[in-house]
């Protein structure tokens, strides 16, 4: 499927919601966007296919909407924990396929898995985990946390590792750590080789436990 024919629903349109519904329709895709209240819902009208009132907590309102038809449903009620628990049961009940939902803290992410959310987000606490990161270290260009403790990092290759070959940095054998892809300026490969040697300035695109890649990055 294209990205075009995907439809993305999103409930709640504060500064989160918003943000996400205007990267996605940036990006091509159809999105929906609903909130309770009237004057969000005019705030996101000039960004999305549509907006739409409504009450996500009401079964009658998540049916009427015919939910269930969408790729993928964020629910970034943040404020209101309760309707964000309650809207994430009703969407899932409903039988909607991926439900992404943001957590405040670890409690609530904890109930959103447990009531079945797909993909759950802490957003300030992955930005404030990806800010340290660069801060400790300006070879690391990227961190993203994926989940259940997997991450994705792209790092830039200094003195240290020039003229090496891929395979002889310790992290390219260590379990479930995949090497995804190389850059060296526009060019890029996916899967590189093991035999790739290094240049000053090329990026390591990698995933694996955040464990073992933080481990890892310190030695680099
Ligand atoms: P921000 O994203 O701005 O950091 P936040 O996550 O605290 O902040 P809120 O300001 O709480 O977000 O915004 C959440 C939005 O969700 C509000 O606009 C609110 O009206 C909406 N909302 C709350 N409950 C429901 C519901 N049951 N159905 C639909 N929308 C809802």
């Amino acid at each position: 499927m294209k990205l075009a024919d995907k439809q993305f629903a999103v409930i709640g349109l504060g500064r989160f919601g918003l943000s996400v519904c205007q990267e996605l329709q940036d990006s091509g895709t159809q999105v929906l966007a609903i909130d309770l209240n009237e004057d969000r819902v005019q705030a996101a009208a000039g960004i999305v296919t549509q907006g739409l009132i409504a009450n996500c907590t009401n079964e009658d309102a998540v049916a009427e909407l015919k939910l269930s038809d969408y790729d993928m449903v964020m629910v970034a009620i943040g404020s209101d924990i309760n309707a964000s628990i309650l809207t994430t049961l009703v969407l899932k009940e409903a039988g909607v396929k991926s439900v992404w939902v943001k957590a405040n803290d670890k409690f609530h992410a904890k109930i959103l898995q447990k009531i079945g959310a797909d993909h759950i987000i802490m957003p300030e606490r992955d930005m404030g985990i990806r800010v340290a990161r660069k801060m400790l270290d300006r070879r690391v260009l990227e961190f993203q946390p994926l989940g259940s403790g997997i991450a994705m990092t792209e790092i830039v290759v200094g003195a240290k590792l020039m003229g090496k070959a891929l395979s002889e940095l310790p992290l390219f054998h260590d379990q479930g750590v995949q090497v995804l892809g190389f850059k060296r300026g526009s060019d890029v490969q996916a899967s590189p080789s093991g035999e790739q040697t290094l240049e000053i300035g090329d990026v390591i695109i990698i995933v694996g436990p955040e464990s073992t890649l933080v481990t890892r990055l310190k030695s680099l």
